[in-house]
């Protein structure tokens, strides 16, 4: 596994680290899932015992359980090897009194004494002023000076302009954001990524594969990279195009199953998955790849759910992803099928009553409505 610096901080992290978003999950009868313990479990101790020493989870994910998970699995000897970081999201913080009530919790269910780093789940434009205002940042100050946590930190989705406003405001230990081949002109930007490590802020990158569909290339795509003499997956062709940066400390990414995580800790054990390793012609080749995803993928949906829930139960990721999978495969049998289930579970995009109250939510600034009754005319029709 190659390591990195992270910041200011005195450690050094694993350049991939284990996102809990996304582990294993066991469907229930009335259609819920919920997180299969067992098989999580399994795939943190693996990733521990094969050099991962960096873990993210947050407050919300798996409707509030994943910390609890990541907790349980770091026992027997785990957590100590280990560094957390861990998210608050602006919604828990209505006083001051719920703020040290929500990190007390969250240490409850880790299962620990400290955190490594804490962050501000999400920041938005528009709370990032109260966030300011509320003293925020003062309280967390207080965690660190009682032990409490370690590093303060914030998420990040969003424009440019305000992500520098946020980043200049505080001497943060680290930053996380989005970045992909795909997002590389967009959100935080190239520029971003530069300042961050300019001012000594750690920055760690979520979203690498977009929700994972980087990890899969379509012929043309597919075309591209077979272009070039060396081989490599497209999982680790969209990695290799992240830590070449060399300001980046760590890349999360969600893992389901044993087999990525195996392919992960591979990729990112290579000789060289460093910074500055990649030659002028394999970043033109980056760039020929991303043009022949972007003409195919028409919804930037990253699933992050930021839009849910809808008052009106509309699976607005849910649709997306199968229409995003019909455009990008060419093929839209399985996404029909699947969407037949949406339909019977009374969550299709027919439920749309135009509220608007998603949009205002999407990071990625999609037009939901009219993207909706679009994934509704391609996703329609299933029959057995
Ligand atoms: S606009 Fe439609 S999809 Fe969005 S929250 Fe309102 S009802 Fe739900
Ligand atoms: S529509 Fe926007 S907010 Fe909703 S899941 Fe997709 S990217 Fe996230």
């Amino acid at each position: 596994m190659q390591y990195r610096p992270y910041g200011k901080l005195d450690f050094q992290v694993s350049a991939f680290g284990m996102g809990c978003m996304r582990l294993p999950r066991i469907l229930k009868e009335d259609g819920t899932a919920e997180v299969d313990r067992e098989k999580a479990y399994e795939l943190i101790r693996y990733a521990a015992d094969h050099g991962v020493n960096y873990f993210d989870t947050a407050y919300g994910y798996h409707h509030q359980t994943s910390e609890a998970v990541l907790g349980e699995a770091l026992q027997g000897g785990y957590r100590e090897r280990v560094k957390i970081a861990t998210k608050q999201p602006f919604n828990v913080m209505k006083t001051h009194a719920d703020i040290r009530r929500n990190l007390e919790n969250t240490l409850k269910k880790l299962r620990t004494d400290y955190i490594d780093v804490y962050l501000i789940h999400n920041i938005q434009a528009n709370v990032w002023e109260d966030i300011k205002a509320r003293n925020i940042l003062e309280e967390y100050e207080k965690f660190r000076q009682e032990g409490l946590i370690r590093g303060i930190a914030f998420s990040y989705h969003g424009e440019f302009e305000a992500f520098k406003d946020i980043l200049s405001y505080y001497p943060w230990d680290m930053c996380q954001v989005q970045q992909n081949l795909l997002d590389c002109d967009k959100e935080v930007t190239e520029e971003g990524i530069r300042l961050a490590g300019e001012k000594g802020c750690a920055l760690v990158i979520m979203e690498p594969l977009r929700g994972g569909g980087l990890a899969n290339a379509p012929e043309d795509v597919q075309a591209v990279y077979n272009s070039y003499p060396v081989k490599r997956s497209p999982a680790e062709w969209a990695f290799r195009y992240l830590y070449d940066h060399p300001q980046v400390s760590c890349i999360l990414s969600g893992v389901t199953t044993m087999e990525q995580l195996k392919d992960n800790i591979r990729i990112f054990s290579e000789a060289d998955a460093v910074a500055d390793s990649m030659t002028q012609e394999e970043r033109d080749l980056m760039l020929r790849a991303k043009a022949a995803y972007e003409s195919r993928v028409t919804i930037p949906c990253t699933g992050c759910e930021y839009c849910m829930p809808c008052p009106q139960k509309v699976d607005i990721p849910g649709i997306f992803q199968k229409y995003n999978t019909g455009m990008m495969f060419k093929n839209f049998d399985n996404p029909k099928r699947t969407y037949m289930f949406t339909k019977n579970a009374n969550q299709s995009a027919v439920n749309c009553i135009e509220c608007g109250a998603c949009m205002k939510k999407c990071p990625q600034h999609i037009d939901i409505i009219s993207q909706l009754k679009a994934a509704h005319e391609a996703l329609d029709g299933w029959k057995e």
